[in-house]
């Protein structure tokens, strides 16, 4: 006798992701839920996990946004290639605006004025460091979105916004490793779900953002920097991570550095078993670790990701070179060291001690 394995719906995505602290918040299953036009699914921004509407049931062979989960399908990963490169971008506005060489602005700049995608979808925050979900369309959208923000922002739910509300055709992902992750998984369970197929097929570039976490919100801004530190958070206009310490900026002035052991504890439970730092599933990862103040590290990852690259640099939007040998070892103990911890902490769960 067969035994049918009973479908999955989004109470157990809830009870064996969710409710584990295991959700990356990429935004994924929002974003391919069978009844996403009746808004079945959304992220709750307040609760940081995505949530069914009240007295909403799911039909029961449905469960789209269960096998969509990079968290219980962990996406099959086809190295292309490695390629690190030392990056600037030559627009002196891009470079102004963006953190550490502007790469990432430059190379979507390129990829628009190209007419490579149409749109993108990348994240710009408030004066109170929110962070939203936009689809840029123009370098002066692009610039408004440059820099890093640190809390969380479910990425993929910006892809329905660019192809079903804008209409767009061809549009470009820019998010951390768990997005392009939950995005690949989009590309391998895509055939089968309507959401996943249209969304998949109309990402033509991925432009990862390294990542070594993302903090709560309401613990990191509102709690830590606001009550604790006394930081008016509508005067800061840029914060970094780099090198282990967190540095907050008004203009010119430092408001804060300190070591980012002090704010581990706001850290999302679900980053905790995250094991990718460079974004493993973009076309081209980016970030600031191994290269100089004022420059990007960049992998090119995919052999798609190489053309764009290459072109980005013929039609002068960056200047780029190797890395240095240095820096690409950084960058690759860094990767390791995500690696390790991610599954250090899968282990002290499964063995009961968190
Ligand atoms: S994909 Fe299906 S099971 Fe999942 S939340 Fe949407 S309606 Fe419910
Ligand atoms: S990891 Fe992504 S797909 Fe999985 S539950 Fe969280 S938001 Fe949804
Ligand atoms: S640490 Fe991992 S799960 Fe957390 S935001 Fe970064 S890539 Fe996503």
């Amino acid at each position: 006798m067969v035994i049918m394995e009973e479908k999955r719906v989004f109470k157990d995505l809830e009870r064996e992701v969710i409710d584990k602290g295991k959700c990356a918040l990429c935004g994924g299953c929002v974003a391919t839920c069978r009844l996403l036009n009746y808004g079945y699914l959304s992220v709750d921004y307040d609760k940081e996990r995505p949530v069914i509407g009240a007295g909403l049931q799911c039909p029961p062979d449905c469960g789209y946004c269960y096998y969509q989960c990079p968290r219980v399908n962990k996406p099959q990963l086809e190295h292309e290639l490695e390629e690190m490169y030392e990056v600037v971008a030559t627009d002196d506005e891009i470079r102004e605006a963006a953190q550490d060489g502007g790469a990432v602005t430059a190379l979507l700049a390129y990829a628009l004025a190209e007419g490579i995608v149409e749109g993108c979808v990348t994240v710009v925050r408030d004066e109170h460091w929110k962070p939203h979900i936009t689809v840029a369309m123009d370098k002066s959208s692009l610039i408004k979105a440059a820099g890093s923000k640190y809390t969380p922002t479910a990425a993929l739910t910006g892809l329905p916004d660019a192809i079903i509300d804008r209409g767009l055709w061809s549009v470009a992902l820019v998010g951390t490793p768990c997005q392009m992750a939950g995005y690949e998984q989009m590309l391998s369970v895509g055939r089968d779900t309507h959401n996943a197929h249209n969304f998949a097929s109309t990402v033509r570039l991925r432009i990862g953002l390294f990542c070594m976490g993302t903090y709560s919100y309401e613990g990191l801004i509102n709690g830590y920097l606001a009550t604790e530190r006394g930081i008016k958070i509508s005067e800061v206009t840029d914060m970094q991570i780099s090198d282990n310490m967190l540095h907050v900026y008004s203009g010119t002035d430092e408001l804060l550095q300190v070591d980012i052991s002090e704010i581990e504890p706001y850290k999302r439970d679900g980053c905790r078993v995250c094991e990718d730092f460079s974004a493993l599933f973009a076309d081209i990862s980016v970030g600031n670790n191994g290269t100089p103040e004022g420059k990007s590290t960049v992998i090119v990852r995919s052999y798609f990701g190489k053309d764009v690259f290459e072109g980005a640099i013929e039609r002068g939007y960056i200047e780029a070179k190797p890395i240095d040998p240095s820096g690409a070892e950084i960058v690759h103990r860094l990767m390791e060291r995500k690696k390790k911890a991610g599954i250090a902490e899968k282990e002290r769960r499964k063995a009961g001690l968190v």
